[in-house]
């Protein structure tokens, strides 16, 4: 399955992905890194990358019926992972509160599209503040259009923004791109200019199941004349190319250039395919976990690959919540509202060096235990987590 689905991409996406990913990192970057700071105790040599997809109940990922949607998960990391079976969130089941919850380590209550800024430090601020570390160490790259920039940086006034993490929404940021070629390119390049932007807008907003727009922010008008001129080439072959693009596949992209160019100590990576759910689709939905099963797997791969990240790097992989489950009033897979197990229990994957050995752990845990837990792992503390920090790791 997965092989045709690599396969069936096709070289000249492949090339459009990789012009993205060094697009975006290199954008981002010429924005917003301030000067190196050096740290008095050094740079960490311990990093942490979170892995958040959406939600997706037992019943289609570690269940018996659900293992073939997830064979990577399953067969390939599983095995040498530290395995949560029962992880809670006690929380609001919306995305941007989920994942405000994990980062915190507290229970957010802050409005699901993003409005306000998590009320208490995220990961991301203890981890800049107590260690002294730049800008550049810390990453949230997200598919999910209900997340803001304020994902970042909690509101707290001893932490905030200047110790926040870049955040990078990679289609978003191609949405300006793209409309930025279109309108600078030469004609010749386009037979119709118009048509090759609505492509590619729909596309791009092929999984808007929130129904929400991209508020475009002002995407660097500096780019790279390499990268500008590579970004436009793939644009002409992709317009050319029918068959969809998934938003975590360039998530996946731009996040491997982040960890290839600027190695951060702490990276979040927030998948959404599997939203497709909302849509009503349940093979969308199922379409989405493999996807997400497989860029997972991927991600490991560069993990042990890659020199900054081979044998120092924790790897965190988490559904946000479940989903309803069948027969229920809120249309079952669909949603993610009920107070059902279905919706509240999830799993954890973790991987790495420094979570001892391998081993399932069916005692219960919650999403706010994580931060504390990678907190320590990174050298810091989390004072107003909730949670607790899990025994299981070597800290
Ligand atoms: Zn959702």
């Amino acid at each position: 399955m997965e092989s045709e689905t690599r396969a069936g991409m096709g070289i000249s996406k492949r090339a459009f992905l990789r012009g993205a990913g060094v697009l975006v990192a290199g954008e981002v970057l010429a924005r917003k890194v301030p000067a190196w700071r050096s740290s008095s105790g050094g740079p960490p040599d311990r990093k942490v990358i979170v892995t958040i997809f959406g939600g997706v109940r037992r019943k289609e990922t570690f269940s018996a019926a659900g293992l073939q949607n997830i064979p990577h998960l399953a067969h390939d990391l599983l095995p040498q992972a530290l395995f949560y079976n029962d992880v809670r969130n006690e929380g609001t089941t919306a995305h941007f509160n989920a994942i405000s919850s994990i980062l915190t380590g507290t229970w957010q209550r802050v409005g699901d599209w993003g409005e306000l800024s998590p009320s208490s430090p995220t990961l991301f601020e203890y981890f800049r503040k107590q260690l002294g570390v730049p800008a550049r160490s810390a990453w949230i790259v997200a598919s999910n259009k209900a997340l803001t920039n304020l994902i970042g940086a909690g509101s707290s006034r001893d932490y905030g923004l200047p110790y926040g993490a870049n955040v990078v929404f990679p289609k978003q940021l191609m949405v300006s791109a793209v409309e930025e070629a279109i309108q600078q390119g030469k004609s010749h390049d386009f037979v119709d200019r118009e048509k090759a932007l609505t492509d590619l807008e729909a596309m791009l907003e092929g999984n808007n199941y929130e129904g929400l727009g991209w508020t475009v922010f002002d995407a660097a008008t500096q780019l790279d004349p390499e990268v500008r001129e590579t970004i436009r080439k793939a644009i002409t072959e992709l317009v050319d190319a029918n068959g969809p693009m998934s938003g975590d596949e360039l998530t996946f992209f731009v996040s491997r250039e982040i960890m290839r160019k600027f190695a951060p100590p702490l990276l979040v990576i927030a998948f959404s395919d599997v939203e497709a759910a909302h849509f009503g689709s349940y093979s969308l939905h199922l379409a989405g976990i493999r996807n997400t099963d497989r860029l997972c797997y991927e991600l490991w791969q560069e993990v042990k690959s890659n020199q900054a990240y081979s044998g120092k790097t924790t790897v965190a992989i988490l559904p946000e919540f479940g989903r309803d489950p069948d027969g229920s009033s809120t249309n079952g897979f669909l949603n993610h509202r009920s107070f059902d197990p279905s919706c509240r229990s999830t799993w954890m994957l973790m991987l790495g060096d420094a979570i001892g050995r391998p081993q399932v752990i069916e005692r219960p845990i919650r999403h706010i235990d994580l931060c504390p837990t990678l907190a320590g792992l990174l050298g810091c503390l989390a004072p107003d987590a909730q949670g607790a920090g899990l025994p299981e790791f070597r800290v």
